[in-house]
């Protein structure tokens, strides 16, 4: 059977009429369609499979979540205005997909509702404009991270962004864009000055924040891929030369828990704004530091592009190491800080002596990068190559998740970096546990921080006032999954309340989200008010009248 008919004689579930075509153009090649009777629910959990019918993927999944009863890929905005008159016509949802990095799969849904999938519509030459003088770059947003840094890298341009190379700037504008430029930079999503969506009316506009302030601040932070299908974005660029002087350092050590510690005593103190000596200090616009932790196992080209053959062998040829893992070959348990400073000004000055050598104390020096010289470097070289992974990071494995943020800015007096320590050490340390972790620890916040500075700037992404980000994801094999299902539980008691070690508040980034998959039972952690919330949900109401943007549980609720 031929793709066309099979798209033409597909049967909805809310309906037994057939699918129409929606444009001249077949709407796109691959997919996949999930009739009533192949919609079997209970899988055995590992067998996600994939089966070929006649031109037709067959995808068996076993994450009800995302069994989308149908997948487009437009080719271009009339598409994408077809989906949407169709979805309008059947009274079903549009999940909007780009990169698929949506951790808790909103950007799928189950049939009847289908699946928008912008991941390659929007990637021809008049996709990206550069104005190079007047550092705007305009930009569609089916890019990965990978290509899109490539591009500003190519024109020794930059612009923060997050880490992982396959997320797309489709969700990416929408959750924010945090990463390694939190502190000197802000978001990516501050970045951008239009938006260019199809309305709910199939309708192609351009959304500023003068033409419509509330609809740019919604898009901008407030409830991803529910107010319209984004297509493209313009952003204000930064060029290299206006920044010369910047430096960055990224260091490995073996993995061991005082290490982390000592490390994450050094973190704090740089959130908490005081100097090594515990003496308060702002600290500078300037740094930006992140700490991350890996079990062994891990991929860790990805951190290191070329130089994880030399990490083996430094393992393999020295005895003494702390913590070596009994598996080597297999890629050992490491500490990774990366950390930059900006030179924002022609009379900054940088001296290292303050926070990079203690940052840096005992790092592997054959695989750290740059720690030694300092030597200045490009911003549009870190931040393509050494901020951004060059490969996955994550374990093939299921995993308990949480990303969160804190409001303190005492954690020296909290204990948290012992806690935090320990809590790694129960998952990095026993051999053989079927438990593998990523953890990543950021400070976003003080005094100078742009993350903080850019609040009110007419964007929605909440929690602006935070210090320190977390992210503890612990991949687990089938059976080990009651260990790290009772290490998340502890966690969970423990993180964040009125007695909470790391927060008083639970506080999450939409780009992180986990647990609780009905937005409006949890809202209150993802957004800081009520104003803010009553707010998205007018403007819900206002932008998505049919619920064609509501595919599933996980937004802003539209106003009643
Ligand atoms: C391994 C991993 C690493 C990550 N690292 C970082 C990081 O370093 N920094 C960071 O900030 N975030 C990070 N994220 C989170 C990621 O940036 C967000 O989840 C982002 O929204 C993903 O965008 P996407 O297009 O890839 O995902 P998708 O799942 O396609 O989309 C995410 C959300 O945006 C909506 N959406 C997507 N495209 C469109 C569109 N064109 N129009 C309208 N709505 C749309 C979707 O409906 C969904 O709600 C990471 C996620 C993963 C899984």
């Amino acid at each position: 059977m031929s793709l066309l008919k099979a798209l033409a004689s597909m049967k909805t579930k809310s309906s037994n009429m057939p699918l129409p075509l929606m444009s001249k153009q077949p709407l796109c090649l691959s997919l996949v369609f999930t009739s009533i009777k192949m919609l079997e629910r209970k899988f055995h959990p590992l067998t996600s499979s994939l089966a070929l019918w006649g031109n037709v993927v067959l995808i068996r999944n076993r994450y009800d979540r995302t069994l989308p009863a149908l997948i487009v890929k437009p080719k271009n905005r009339e598409d994408i205005a077809a989906v949407l008159e169709y979805a309008k016509t059947k009274q079903i949802g549009v999940a909007i997909r780009t990169g698929g990095h949506q951790y808790c799969g909103a950007s799928s849904a189950t049939a009847p509702n289908i699946q928008l999938d912008l991941s390659k519509t929007f990637q021809g030459p008049d996709d990206r404009t550069l104005l190079r003088k007047r550092g705007l770059l305009r930009t569609s947003v089916s890019w990965p991270l990978k290509e899109f840094s490539a591009y500003l890298r190519k024109h020794r341009i930059f612009v923060p962004h997050g880490q992982c190379i396959a997320v797309h700037l489709g969700g990416h504008v929408q959750t924010g864009g945090y990463g390694q430029l939190g502190r000197s930079f802000g978001l990516f999503g501050d970045h951008v000055t239009e938006i260019e969506i199809v309305d709910h009316e199939g309708t192609p506009r351009t959304i500023s924040r003068h033409n419509d302030p509330e609809l740019f601040y919604s898009i901008l932070g407030g409830s991803p891929g529910n107010f319209g299908v984004v297509t493209h974005c313009t952003i204000k660029v930064y060029r290299d030369e206006d920044y010369e002087g910047s430096t960055g350092m990224k260091c490995v050590y073996p993995y061991s828990p005082q290490k982390l510690q000592d490390i994450l005593d050094i973190v704090v103190k740089m959130s908490d704004e005081v100097d090594a000596d515990g003496r308060p200090a702002e600290l500078p616009r300037n740094y930006d530091v992140c700490v991350s932790v890996l079990s062994s196992g891990n991929s860790f080209s990805a951190l290191f592009p070329g130089r994880s053959k030399t990490l083996r062998d430094i393992y393999n040829g020295d005895d003494k190491l702390p913590n070596i893992d009994p598996n080597l070959p297999v890629y050992p348990r490491v500490i990774i800080v990366w950390a930059q400073w900006v030179k924002l000004s022609p009379t900054d000055t940088f001296d290292r002596t303050t926070w990079f050598d203690k940052l840096s104390l005992g790092c592997y020096p054959g695989v750290s990068m740059n720690y030694m010289d300092l030597k200045p470097q490009d911003m549009s070289l870190m931040t393509s190559n050494w901020w951004v992974m060059d490969t996955v990071r994550e374990y093939p494995w299921p995993y308990v998740k949480s990303t969160r943020m804190s409001d303190k800015k005492n954690l020296r007096d909290s204990g948290w970096s012992k806690w935090i320590s320990n809590r790694i050490d129960e998952v990095v340390k026993p051999e053989n546990n079927g438990l593998f972790i990523c953890a990543q620890i950021q400070p976003f916040g003080g005094a100078q921080s742009m993350t903080r500075l850019n609040a009110n700037n007419g964007t929605a992404y909440s929690w602006r006032e935070s210090t320190i980000c977390c992210t503890l994801d612990c991949f687990y094999k089938p059976e080990s999954e009651g260990k790290a299902r009772e290490w998340f539980k502890k966690n969970e008691e423990e993180v964040c309340g009125p007695k909470g070690i790391f927060s008083t508040k639970d506080m999450r980034p939409l780009w992180g989200s986990f647990g609780e998959y009905n937005f409006s039972k949890v809202w209150n952690a993802y957004h800081e008010d009520e104003k803010k919330y009553k707010l998205l949900r007018e403007q819900r109401k206002k932008h998505d009248p049919n619920g064609v943007f509501t595919p599933n549980t996980f937004c802003v609720p539209r106003a009643d």
